[in-house]
């Protein structure tokens, strides 16, 4: 990747099984910019406690987590990877036990800022490093880049959604892989609102996608 002439940031929120992560990565390599996919920050520290046997219902044990966690994003768009403390990590942070805990995770306040942090400084040497970036995630377009040069919502109805997380997880569409992972999904994406809120869309972010969210008045937009 060279540098251009002009940074270029793209924020991507979306819910679970949208079809942000194809997005986000199809956009990153055409336009030649870094990627970097914020839920698998969210996954690897949810990895870290489990192996360090911290308490997830500790709030402030795992803020310290996220505050040591010894994680690395590998962000080429065509091969990403999450490393911690060297390790690679990226079949382990799919795995159904981390989806099932990774929401207790993500709703720690404390956590999201720390992560929200380390998304801001990966975005700003993603920046000087290859000229970009795509972030993806559910607070990108209103918390951590509300000023990314495109914010993209990127909505789907659920059922095309489980049936693109069933594939996902499970390489399958068959009507069991969807049943078991609806009740995972829709538990994530309840969790989601009050913390990220990825289901109103801010004022001026672009909505895409064949399940439209509510757009949020301005003075709800932000959420900073
Ligand atoms: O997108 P993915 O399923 O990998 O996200 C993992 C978890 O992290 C989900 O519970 C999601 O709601 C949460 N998340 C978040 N904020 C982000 C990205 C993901 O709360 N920016």
């Amino acid at each position: 990747m060279t540098a251009r002439a002009k940074p270029l940031v793209i924020a991507i929120d979306g819910p679970s099984g949208s079809g942000k992560s194809s997005l986000s990565r199809a956009v990153a390599q055409r336009l030649d910019l870094a990627y970097l996919d914020t839920g698998a920050m969210f996954r690897a520290l949810t990895w870290w406690c489990a192996q360090n046997g911290v308490n997830l219902e500790d709030q402030s044990a795992v803020t310290r987590a996220a505050r040591d966690l010894p994680l690395q994003m590998g962000t080429d768009p065509s091969s990403p990877s999450v490393r911690v403390g060297g390790v690679v990590i990226d079949e382990a942070i799919r795995t159904s036990e981390i989806s099932e805990s990774v929401s207790k995770v993500a709703t720690n306040l404390g956590v999201r800022a720390e992560l929200r942090d380390r998304q801001r400084a990966l975005i700003a040497e993603l920046v000087e490093s290859s000229g970009g970036v795509v972030a993806e995630g559910r607070d990108i377009t209103t918390v951590v880049a509300p000023d990314a040069d495109v914010r993209i919502l990127l909505m789907a109805n659920q059922k095309a959604r489980l049936a693109r997380r069933a594939k996902e997880i499970d390489g399958d569409t068959e009507h069991a892989a969807v049943k078991a992972n609806h009740a995972q999904i829709v538990s994530r994406d309840a969790d989601a609102p009050h913390v990220s809120g990825c289901s109103t869309a801010a004022p001026v972010v672009a909505l895409a996608g064949d399940a439209k969210p509510a757009r949020a008045q301005p003075r709800d937009a932000g959420g900073r």
